[in-house]
């Protein structure tokens, strides 16, 4: 079921003047993200492991005539908190706030059961999907509270709501994911300007999606951008009532 509002269509300049940062924006959904919410007016911060990709969206952007976006080369496997603190430092420098954050950079780790996970690779899943979540989310709360309006979107997955075999760490980082975002709505969805909720993009046509099932025609499932419109109302302000929901882009 869509949480989408019936009728719902994003309007054409409905984020203007907001500055949304998104993780993983280099592929996948987080490049879709940030191209979407670049074409309906936001000013984007593109933050990513791969240079060379945040540059590709960068490009596109500017060649579109969207807001020249930002770019954050980072790599949330290595980052520290003090890294991190210092990131939101020079942000906090350069613009007066942030309305959105979209926590989508995961790594899926080995599909294999948990009695052969390697422990190292274990904690660098939880680091990248939930650790340097937590961190970020935390380092930007400030800017995040000069927002009229701000809108965190953590990303989740059908294997962080009912564990699978085989989807080992990845699969926990995800309840964790969901705890985070329970946690964190509850603590600021009656104090402040601030909602947080989770998505799960469901099954989608990426590098992610065909490493995790490499004999899947990869048409099967749908591309981000035909999906996009989930993000888009997360982070308009039609969404401004929504907060600590797990909710899902497909059914
Ligand atoms: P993807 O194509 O693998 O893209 C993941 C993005 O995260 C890439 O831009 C990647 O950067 C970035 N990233 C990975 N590790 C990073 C690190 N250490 N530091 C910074 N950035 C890092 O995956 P996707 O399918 O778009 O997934 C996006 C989100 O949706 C994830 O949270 C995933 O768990 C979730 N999801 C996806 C599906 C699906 O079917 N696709 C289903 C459920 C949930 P590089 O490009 O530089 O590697």
């Amino acid at each position: 079921m869509t949480f989408l509002p019936d009728q719902w269509r994003p309007q054409p300049n409905m984020l203007a003047e907001k500055t949304l940062l998104i993780t993983g924006a280099g592929d996948g959904i987080g490049k879709a993200a940030a191209l979407s919410f670049a074409r309906h007016g936001a000013e984007v911060l593109l933050l990513g492991r791969t240079e060379a990709k945040l540059e590709a969206v960068y490009d596109t952007i500017i060649a579109e005539g969207g807001a020249v976006p930002g770019i954050i080369p980072t790599d949330l496997a290595k980052v520290s908190h003090d890294d991190l603190i210092a990131l939101a430092g020079e942000l906090a420098n350069s613009i007066p706030k942030l309305d959105g954050l979209l926590h989508n950079a995961s790594i899926l780790g080995d599909r294999k059961p948990l009695a052969q996970t390697s422990a190292a690779l274990w904690h660098q899943i939880m680091q990248v999907n939930v650790n340097a979540a937590f961190m970020l989310t935390q380092a930007l709360l400030p800017m995040l509270e000069q927002a009229p309006l701000a809108s965190v979107v953590f990303t989740s997955s059908g294997v962080g709501r009912q564990g699978r075999a085989f989807w080992g760490g990845y699969a926990v980082s995800k309840f964790a994911t969901e705890g985070l975002m329970q946690v964190l709505a509850d603590e600021l969805g009656e104090t402040s300007n601030i909602r947080v909720n989770s998505l799960n993009p469901g099954a989608v046509n990426t590098a992610m999606r065909r490493t995790a099932y490499p004999a899947e025609p990869p048409q099967t499932n749908p591309s981000p951008e035909a999906l996009m419109q989930h993000w888009l109302f997360l982070m308009s302000d039609d969404s401004r009532n929504i907060n600590g929901e797990a909710l899902s882009a497909q059914s």
